[in-house]
């Protein structure tokens, strides 16, 4: 027969599928000698069996009744006796903890006639008729569904008649005939007497509340299983409302918040958790209790040291005091803040209680992302104007403005509100300290491109009404000017009118060389376990950079060279005429003409980003975008001609710069001419900006530096356009006295190239994986357009979990992943592979670049430390995975 229930004696803390986390841990306690209560759990599979069939698997009570009887043996007390009685508490608890989500029934036990028995050995008639009727309120509402305010109402018009010490054991006694009342009212039957039953009817409604609407939503939200289902915990009663010697308290080994060491948490006296979460009064700090009851405040610290010291991690407790004798009701290693993770791995590793390598595993790339950004000072923030998501975390504050050319035109920060944004706005996002948008969630334009920026950012905020013509933002009754000063926090989605003061972060400035390691204990902790992660990773990492200031900051921030300098950003601005005169040009010499005043321009940029990368290398990507990125916008331009004609004037240049736009306008620009093909049909561009990274080289030999450069051919398709290519590069490179030898690979971006990856390496000497580009061919979906349109309903209704834009998608562009790695390895055993797509600053990506044996991975300058900290984890991982197959 299957069995269902276990004595907290027969478990521990390795069985939390079966007893769930708050039953395993109750099992590893009472293992551990710690005073909890006697009692049992059913098991996560009788739920289950529930769950599956409607009703109580068979035996289940049985068992039920053959480990009461046990209890009742060791306390000498039996459920349901008038002088005796046994009262049980009982509480839900799945493998992972849903706080709040489900029930708890204290007081199990009571009825007209125990309720005697329990004033007479409690000495306590007021007691006694006090937890009868919380009995009747859990009860009532747990197992029926009867609203709380049902009985609150009762019970405030009942304090507001009672004298100063509260309601006497006779009014106490009438308001639980009130409270039968009001349940044989609501349910339809009178309050069950029979002390089994309501023990029962408890298990069973803790089974029910597994499908509750809110922790239905929040597994949903936390990506919790549907089909655990969720253990029982029942439990002798022990009573923390019995007079000021008793009492009860949640508390965290260390300081959940900061990390800091010494034990932290509350206490309230004479009362019972219930009233602690209802916040029926204050409760104090555990040093009170040092004060009220020195003793069992000496056994509880003794008690979580130990636990602390068993676990190895920060634990929370949450304890009973019962007429000053001491009783464990709960523990778990608790949750905390990203800057206590960083503190609490640190110190426990300082402490021997962990090693460094497992002090890694305790905190997260994401967590370090969090760090990163500045927060608003959270004494000084007052009522939000409005909420939305929190789309790209930070703290911003700054004058509102309501397009792009304002956000670029102003001086000072500013907020960029817009009802949406689209890719026009980018010149003003990049300008902006911060976006706010009306409309749109966490996959929105402004919320994809902010956060690739790193710039703080509010999205749906529905509350708001923009008026961009009138230059108004309005919201409930206000109206917010353009100019007028607004703050909005990215993490929390909440919008604050007025400046709210923004602390920069200390970790970000630690890494920008502005604050030393040990001046803060977070910044040591930081710095202690970044250095941790490279001594043992083996990914290296690069950064993006197109220009010499982002690759010294890459640099400061650990970057082991640039991974991608994409050269397109180097014809805007100023050059984009130059690129105007190349496009237009008529015949091989007004081609050379204009190729010869790009050079020395592009010889520059080279000379000062070698520079700042010097000893290291960096990965020069020939032009990538289609030739009409660097033209006027059609509609613009036929506008112009028209407005010109119009006028009965000469539209001059803009007339046969609008032929060009025509004769060059494609329906899929991404799919059309762009990488490599530009490469193969406009003569002498790529071998343009070839000359100018083999000469920026020889500058910097002569200069007496040490320039690295590699050269880079974008979506390669087929080896032989690489071959084409590269014979074209070693002529010119063989025409450059002075330059070092300068590899020569590609991107691997399309799935034919990575399904090509063996013959195309026959051709490179490292590939370098554009994963951007690699999930875009593979799902066939622009980044975008699924963005800005249909990914959003893909994310609510769970066809994806995150976007692949973010994460890269490990079952299908991840094999193509793994396929370019292998084959091209397999073709050319010295291939250097890397990624250089956004995925390479993703936490959850890299561990899996590292997995798929990559060499390196390149991301944006500010996420460097976060990949450096996510490849030394997954070298840990690595390690134990490893040492578990052995
Ligand atoms: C890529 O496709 O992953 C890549 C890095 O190139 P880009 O994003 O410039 O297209
Ligand atoms: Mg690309």
């Amino acid at each position: 027969m299957t069995r269902y229930v276990y004595d907290f004696r027969e478990g521990d803390r390795g069985k939390a599928d079966l007893l769930g986390g708050k039953g395993a841990n109750l099992a590893e306690m009472t293992r551990l000698g710690l005073p909890v209560p006697p009692g049992f759990t059913v098991g996560t599979d009788a739920c289950r069996a529930y769950l599956a069939d409607g009703s109580v698997p068979a035996g289940l009570f049985d068992e039920v009744n053959d480990h009461l009887r046990e209890i009742e043996a060791r306390l000498d007390r039996r459920l349901g006796d008038r002088f005796e009685p046994l009262l049980l508490a009982v509480r839900s608890g799945g493998r992972y903890s849903m706080p709040g989500m489900m029930e708890t029934i204290l007081d199990i036990g009571l009825n007209d006639s125990t309720v005697t028995g329990l004033a007479r050995i409690s000495g306590d008639e007021r007691f006694a008729w006090d937890s009868y009727r919380r009995l009747i309120q859990m009860f009532g509402r747990t197992v029926h569904g009867v609203p709380a305010e049902e009985f609150d109402r009762e019970l405030d018009a009942l304090r507001a008649t009672a004298g100063a010490d509260g309601p006497t054991a006779e009014q106490l006694r009438g308001l639980v005939e009130t409270y039968k009342k009001v349940f044989a009212d609501r349910v339809g039957h009178d309050f069950p007497q029979a002390p089994h039953e309501q023990l029962y009817l408890a298990i069973r409604a803790v089974f029910e509340s597994w499908n509750a609407a809110r922790a239905v939503l929040y597994r949903r939200r936390e990506h919790i299983p549907d089909d655990l289902g969720t253990a029982v915990n029942v439990m002798a009663m022990v009573f923390g409302n019995r007079g000021p010697d008793s009492g009860t308290g949640v508390a965290f080994t260390r300081d959940p918040a900061t990390g800091a060491p010494g034990v932290y948490g509350d206490y309230l006296a004479d009362a019972q958790g219930e009233d602690v979460v209802a916040g029926v009064r204050n409760t104090v700090g555990l040093d009170d209790l040092a004060r009220i009851d020195p003793a069992s405040y000496r056994r509880l610290t003794g008690i979580m040291a130990t636990l602390e010291r068993h676990y190895r991690d920060l634990c929370d407790v949450e304890f009973t005091i019962e007429q000053g004798r001491l009783w464990m009701l709960q523990t778990r290693v608790g949750k905390r803040t990203p800057a206590a993770a960083f503190v609490i791995a640190a110190q426990l590793a300082d402490e021997g209680l962990i090693s460094w390598d497992e002090a890694l595993t305790r905190v997260t790339g994401a967590q370090l992302a969090q760090l990163m950004f500045p927060a608003f000072d959270s004494d000084a923030v007052g009522e939000p104007l409005a909420v939305g998501v929190g789309a790209s975390p930070g703290a911003a504050a700054g004058r509102v403005v309501f397009d792009s050319a304002a956000a670029t035109a102003a001086d000072g920060p500013v907020i960029l509100v817009r009802r949406e944004t689209s890719p026009d706005d980018l010149p003003g996002m990049i300008a902006a300290a911060g976006i706010l948008t009306a409309r749109g969630g966490k996959t929105s334009h402004a919320a994809v491109v902010a956060r690739g920026m790193g710039r703080t950012c509010v999205c749906g905020a529905e509350a708001l009404e923009v008026d961009a013509e009138r230059g108004e933002l309005r919201v409930g009754g206000a109206t917010v000017r353009a100019g007028d000063v607004i703050s909005i926090d990215g993490t929390t989605g909440r919008v604050y009118l007025g400046e709210v003061p923004v602390r920069p972060s200390p970790v970000t400035r630690y890494l920008a060389g502005e604050l030393a390691p040990e001046s803060d204990r977070l910044v040591a902790a930081v710095d202690r376990l970044l250095r941790h992660a490279d001594a043992v990773r083996r990914l290296g990492v690069r950064a993006n950079a197109d220009t010499a200031a982002d690759a010294a900051r890459a640099r400061a921030l650990g970057a082991a060279g640039v991974g991608l300098c994409r050269t397109e950003h180097m014809f805007l601005g100023a050059r984009r005429a130059l690129v105007e005169r190349l496009i237009l040009a008529d015949g091989p010499d007004e081609v050379a003409a204009a190729l010869a005043e790009l050079l020395p321009l592009q010889r520059e940029d080279f000379v000062t980003i070698l520079a700042a990368m010097d000893g290291l290398p960096v990965t020069i990507r020939l032009l990538d975008p289609p030739l009409h990125e660097f033209l006027p916008p059609l509609p613009e331009l036929s506008a112009r001609v028209a407005r010109a004609e119009a006028l009965g004037q000469d539209p001059g240049r803009d007339a046969v710069l609008l032929a060009a736009v025509r004769r060059m306008q494609e329906s899929n620009p991404m799919l059309g001419l762009r990488g490599v093909r530009l490469g193969l049909v406009v003569p002498g561009l790529f071998a343009m900006q070839v000359r100018a990274v083999a000469e920026a080289a020889a500058c910097r030999v002569a200069e007496g530096g040490d320039p690295r450069p590699e050269i880079m051919v974008p979506l390669v398709v087929d080896v032989r356009e690489l071959a084409a290519v590269r014979a074209e590069v070693a002529t010119v490179l063989a025409g450059v006295p002075g330059a070092p030898s300068i590899p020569v690979g590609t991107m691997v971006e399309t799935p034919r190239a990575a399904l090509t990856a063996g013959p195309i390496a026959g051709q490179a000497e490292f590939f370098s994986l554009g994963t951007n580009d690699l999930t875009q061919t593979t799902w066939a979906f622009s980044r975008d357009d699924g963005e800005g349109s249909f990914l959003g309903e893909y994310l609510d209704r769970g066809i994806v979990e995150t976007s692949p834009f973010e994460t890269l998608d490990a079952a299908g562009v991840g094999r193509l992943v793994r396929l370019a790695v292998t084959e091209g390895r397999a073709a050319r055993p010295e291939l250097t592979v890397g990624v250089c797509g956004e995925h390479g600053g993703d936490p959850e990506s890299v561990e899996f670049f590292a997995g798929a044996g990559l060499d390196y991975v390149s991301c944006s300058p500010y996420r460097v430390p976060i990949a450096r900290l996510a490849a030394g984890r997954a070298a840990v991982a690595r390690a134990c995975a490893d040492s578990d197959a052995r």
